[in-house]
């Protein structure tokens, strides 16, 4: 072995490899991209990559099996939205399917035409407190007229007339008009 082989064997891996020896790292690595075939890799959200034999992403910042992500999302939430058919690709579909078991614009549509219909269902609650309000209004003004007439009897809250001989009883007649618009305000809505 010449010298100059000697030389051009002694590099700057045997350097180090001695180095190594010496500080009794043995076995080390000790080049850099030599016999390092495996690439560091990085991955972000959303990436896909395969390792192991198995592909892999990540998600909300954890690393998953897409095999199992696959077969999740394809059992919760199809391809076709159940409601209108159309194809669920928009990225919040999933979330509203889940949710409301319709893609997003199913959801919005419906959203709004509950809106409408909440609206009309208090407007028709109003429109009804306020018809009974005023059937209470004038079973007052009736009652107080009927019993202010001289004997001419009263009409119960059964709606049947009742006499008294010898005038109204004002008691009972009280209590009827009470009980009376006790029953009607009970036909109001909440
Ligand atoms: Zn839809």
């Amino acid at each position: 072995m010449s010298d100059n082989v000697l030389k051009k064997d002694f590099n700057k891996k045997d350097v180090e490899r001695l180095r190594n020896l010496v500080k009794g790292k043995a076995g080390e690595r000790t080049s850099q991209g030599i016999g390092y075939t495996k690439k560091e890799e990085f991955h972000k959200e959303g990436d896909i990559w395969e390792a192991d034999g198995r592909k892999w992403t990540i998600k909300d910042g954890v690393k998953q099996n897409i095999t199992k992500l696959d077969k999740f999302k394809t059992a919760a939430v199809p391809l076709f939205c159940p409601a209108c058919k159309g194809i669920m690709n928009k990225q919040l579909d999933p979330h509203y399917f889940k949710a409301f078991g319709e893609c997003l614009d199913c959801s919005k549509i419906k959203e709004t035409k509950l809106k409408i219909s909440g609206k009309l269902e208090d407007q028709a609650k109003i429109v009804h407190n306020k018809e009974i309000d005023k059937t209470i209004e004038e079973y007052i003004q009736f009652m107080d007229m009927k019993m202010n007439e001289s004997n001419e009897g009263f009409v119960t809250e059964a709606g049947e007339v009742e006499k008294w001989d010898g005038g109204i009883n004002k008691e009972r007649a009280q209590k009827a008009l009470k009980e009376g618009i006790e029953y009607l305000t009970s036909l109001k809505r909440d």
